[in-house]
């Protein structure tokens, strides 16, 4: 049977090496040109040639998003680009407009994948982009199961991606001028300040500084907040609808967060094909979705139309349970390993590696050597390059976590 791809956001080359360390089949990174997440650090080109080259050499694919909807102004490098892209072997093109499709298709024999920015919530339209000659489509994040399922069987012969953890968008993904309006910023460039997630009162025009609530209590409202998608317990399903990958949300979050969701849903992907998609395991991996900054979980528009609980009413702030304090960056002797630290770490702290499968590896930090200078530390900063000692095999790239 053909396991579905995951596939895992990457904002920049460590979290992709990070990405690809904990599983992902796939990844898909930003370009500097209509990438619809302006503010993360895209990929210059250069750095573009080292991602072609990493996932080639671990056998995996990469992906490049040019989604925005671009304006006259924004095409005059495209033809230019897209030929870049081509000789440097990317996988394929992820692309919103239906102008710039067109362009990719005269000028390069490109995969290309149709964005979920183009809004595709029936068969009849993925119909139609399959026979324009797209490889992939990226359904709509606000389609049920049976809906999927129902495409699916409709249209059998093109590949098909869904979304399986991440931001939700309030409004139908990306069509919202909400950032756009308030801020100047567009969704459609991948410049949305998020207004959706804000705290909204009332002002009248002529009481100017005086906010009347829009409460649903003391703390305000967050009339617009939806909560964040995870379908973990319930991906046998999204499986069983015979959709080709399963993506993870977040180009702009850290490679912290990156890498754990990437492992767990590694992990429960490989459990359903290995018959373990067990109860325990689903429990398990609830718990380490926790750890990651989030605001809390939904089930999005999978398992029922989105209700009031889908929303958060109190807050906008994320949770989170554990700090990122640093990555194992190379293997010196049997148990001594270099880690570059992120955040601080002090002796004596109780630190926790994400191994890349199975079990995280917990240890006592009973010294701490500064990596240039040999000396033993009290305490690590970020930057630092330090020596630690582990008796249980950690490998390079794992990532290390201190309970908050
Ligand atoms: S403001 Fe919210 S709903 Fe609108 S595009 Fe941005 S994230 Fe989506």
């Amino acid at each position: 049977m053909k396991k579905v791809e995951l596939l895992s956001p990457a904002g920049n080359y460590e979290k992709l090496e990070t990405v690809y360390h904990y599983g992902a089949d796939a990844a898909y990174i930003g370009g500097k040109f209509l990438n619809l997440r302006a503010f993360s650090k895209n990929f210059e080109d250069d750095e573009l040639e080292k991602a072609v080259e990493l996932a080639h050499k671990l056998n995996k694919k990469l992906f490049i998003t040019v989604n925005a909807i671009p304006h006259n102004g924004d095409l005059e490098i495209l033809p230019e680009y897209i030929k870049y892209l081509e000789s440097i072997k990317v996988d394929a093109i992820i692309v919103a407009d239906l102008g710039v499709f067109n362009i990719v298709r005269k000028l390069s024999n490109l995969p290309i994948t149709i964005s979920t920015q183009a809004n595709n919530t029936n068969w009849a339209s993925v119909s139609m982009w399959k026979d324009l000659g797209a490889k992939r489509i990226i359904l709509a994040r606000e389609l049920s199961l049976s809906e999927i399922a129902e495409i699916r069987q409709k249209v059998p012969d093109v590949e098909l991606e869904v979304f399986i953890h991440g931001a939700m968008c309030i409004s139908v993904s990306g069509r919202c001028l909400l950032s756009n309006y308030l801020t100047g910023r567009d969704a459609n460039t991948g410049e949305c300040t998020q207004p959706c997630r804000w705290k909204y009162y009332i002002m009248e025009e002529k009481r100017p500084g005086e906010y009347f609530p829009i409460f649903e209590d003391e703390k305000g409202t967050y009339i617009m907040n939806s909560k964040d998608l995870c379908t973990v317990d319930f991906l046998n399903k999204i499986i069983e609808t015979g959709v080709d990958s399963l993506k993870i949300e977040g180009r702009m979050k850290s490679s912290y967060y990156a890498g754990v969701t990437t492992k767990i849903y590694r992990e429960a992907i490989d459990s359903y094909y290995s018959g373990n998609f067990k109860k325990e395991n689903i429990e398990k991996w609830i718990k380490e979705l926790q750890s990651v900054s989030h605001r809390e979980y939904t089930s999005g528009f999978y398992l029922n139309k989105p209700d009031t609980d889908s929303q958060n009413y109190k807050t906008s702030s994320y949770i989170r349970n554990y700090k990122f304090v640093g990555k194992v960056i190379e293997k010196i002797s049997e148990s001594q390993y270099i880690v570059d630290v992120r955040n601080k770490i002090k002796k004596g702290e109780e630190i926790e590696i994400v191994s890349k499968i199975g079990n995280n590896i917990a240890i006592h930090l009973n010294k701490i050597v500064d990596y240039e200078t040999k000396e033993s530390l009290e305490e690590a900063n970020p930057n630092q390059k330090i020596i630690i000692d582990s008796e249980k095999n950690i490998e390079v790239g794992d990532l290390i976590r201190v309970l908050l």
